[in-house]
């Protein structure tokens, strides 16, 4: 949806100079020392300067499209940026990079803007990735695919759907192919492939010296540096410019959508701990969701939503005889790969949320724990929205992997649990909007406990969370931060929940 915008002409600031200014970055000594942060004043000459050296382009509040740039998709986050930079190569983002230390600017960087936490939101600079969208398979035929920085996953779908391969993907098509691969990556392919971190064969990344490593992969001098953005999340270690992935080649599959409104927390103990053991091939996405306040039925109703890719066995036989208990059930089989995602897509439009993630073993949820989830769903308040409560279907080829071959720790588990609090600022009170956020946490906690359930996905940052570089990097947490003070050592690329240096 970016890429169809462009920015006037008014605002665009693009200085006569860019050319000289662009080729001058791309040499990092000296680089400029990191001047103290100052809040969101920039000056008019520090911003054309800027313009000057992007040859993007700057765009700034006047501009039609400014806020259509600026919007995250968790309007809770929505901070207004003073300017936005359009990176479309490398020398633009070293050029940012060397401006926001010469200046000691604010900035984020963001290339689909959807981070739950607003990580990608600042009041200085937002550094936008999106316009660095190629996507091209690399010669020698063994499908490597090379993704620019900014792509948004929609643009990768398009570019391997004409090339009859898929990867490990997510549903959601405006999400940045950046954030998606850098916090790990999951998606109905997972169980089959691994994580879309997993499938990451190199990537380049300009670090906060301004050093553009191009191509660094699992081996040599940057590998540690790779190691981190397998898993790290976006932010941490500089700004990806690329990220070259291994793909699989596509074949029909089964698509399902099954849906339950009785006996919600039998099927739903049945459905944890059965599909289990269900082949590789099969992926899929359990929702419980709560209908919104006001709508007339306030029970919760069971869904299963996925795919199976051609394997021995059967969607009916995985699921089982709780299958006849369904209430709506669409299982169509033998569609081709791409037209299936179509089903399987899922488009928002930005609103108002939080989520609070961990992950499950199928061995340790029992009917008393789900007894306790349904209870406890059962007296959530409700917003204006729908609010479910989900299980994403981990374990297969994304637990074939150590818990620190990469920095995506979170192997052995069987489920990635969340729950979701939806909302819109204009119907739900902010009272009610602390009713469901407290209920929230009760909620978790108590699943957690009943569960034995860990850590957090970090591809769903928690504001909240007290104990975030456990639960999203565990055991790595120590390397990573090794990695951050090898390569920001004074901590340019920051955010609440960043990775600090040591
Ligand atoms: C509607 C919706 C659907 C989702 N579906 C899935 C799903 O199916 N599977 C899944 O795994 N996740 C899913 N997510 C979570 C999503 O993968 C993460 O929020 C991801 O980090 C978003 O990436 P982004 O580029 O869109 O976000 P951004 O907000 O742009 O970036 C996320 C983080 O990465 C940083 N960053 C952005 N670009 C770069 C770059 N080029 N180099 C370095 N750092 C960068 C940002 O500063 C920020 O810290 C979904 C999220 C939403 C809101």
């Amino acid at each position: 949806m970016f890429s169809a915008v462009q920015p006037s002409r008014r605002t665009f600031l693009v200085g006569a100079g860019r050319f000289a200014a662009a080729s001058a970055l791309t040499s990092v000594t000296p680089f400029p020392a990191i001047a103290e942060p100052r809040p969101h004043r920039i000056a008019a000459s520090a911003l054309k300067d800027l313009a000057g050296a992007v040859q993007g382009g700057v765009v700034l509040p006047d501009d039609p499209f400014f806020d259509d740039y600026a919007r995250p998709n968790n309007l809770r986050f929505r901070t207004l940026p003073t300017a936005i930079a359009r990176c479309a190569s490398e020398t633009d983002v070293q050029a940012c990079v060397a401006w926001v230390r010469k200046h000691g600017a604010r900035f984020a960087v963001r290339s689909g803007g959807h981070n739950y936490a607003g990580f990608s939101t600042t009041p200085g600079l937002l550094i936008d990735m999106t316009p660095l969208s190629t996507i091209t398979p690399l010669p020698g035929g063994d499908g490597l695919v090379k993704v620019g920085g900014g792509a948004l996953n929609g643009m990768v779908y398009q570019a391997l759907e004409r090339l009859n391969r898929t990867v490990t993907h997510g549903r959601c098509t405006t999400v940045g192919a950046a954030g998606f691969l850098l916090g790990g990556g999951i998606g109905f392919n997972m169980r089959m492939f691994g994580m879309g971190s997993d499938l990451l064969q190199a990537t380049s990344i300009v670090t906060a010296d301004g050093a553009l490593h191009a191509d660094i992969q699992d081996s040599g001098d940057g590998s540690d540096l790779f190691w981190a953005c397998r898993g790290g999340a976006g932010g941490n270690f500089g700004i990806n410019t690329s990220f070259t992935l291994r793909t699989f080649p596509v074949e029909t599959v089964t698509f399902f959508d099954i849906t339950w409104t009785t006996d919600v927390g039998e099927v739903l103990h049945t459905l944890l701990t059965r599909l289990a053991d269900a082949p590789p091939e099969f992926g899929s996405k359990i929702n419980i969701t709560k209908p919104a306040r006001g709508s007339g039925d306030p029970r919760l109703t069971v869904s299963i939503l996925g795919q199976l890719h051609k394997c021995s066995t059967t969607v009916e036989a995985i699921i089982g005889p709780v299958l006849e208990k369904a209430s709506k059930t669409r299982i169509d089989r033998d569609i081709a790969y791409w037209p299936a995602q179509d089903l399987l897509n899922e488009f928002t439009y930005p609103y108002f949320y939080q989520e609070k993630s961990s992950y499950m073993r199928a061995a340790d949820i029992t009917p008393e724990s789900v007894a306790t989830m349904i209870r406890l769903a059962e007296r959530m308040p409700g917003t204006s929205m729908a609010n479910a409560f989900k299980f994403f279907q981990v374990g297969g080829k994304v637990n074939a992997t150590a818990a620190d071959a990469t920095a995506y720790v979170h192997r052995g588990y069987d489920w990635l649990f969340s729950s979701e609090v939806n909302w819109w600022n204009r119907k739900d009170p902010k009272s009610l909007v602390d009713e469901n956020l407290a209920w929230q946490e009760r909620f978790y906690t108590a699943v957690n406990t009943a569960t034995k359930a860990m850590g957090a996905f970090q591809n769903f940052p928690d504001p909240s969370l007290k104990d975030w570089s456990d639960a999203y990097y565990g055991g790595n947490y120590g390397r990573l931060r090794r990695v951050k003070t090898a390569y920001d050592k004074d901590d340019l690329f920051t955010y609440r929940q960043g990775i600090k240096p040591l």
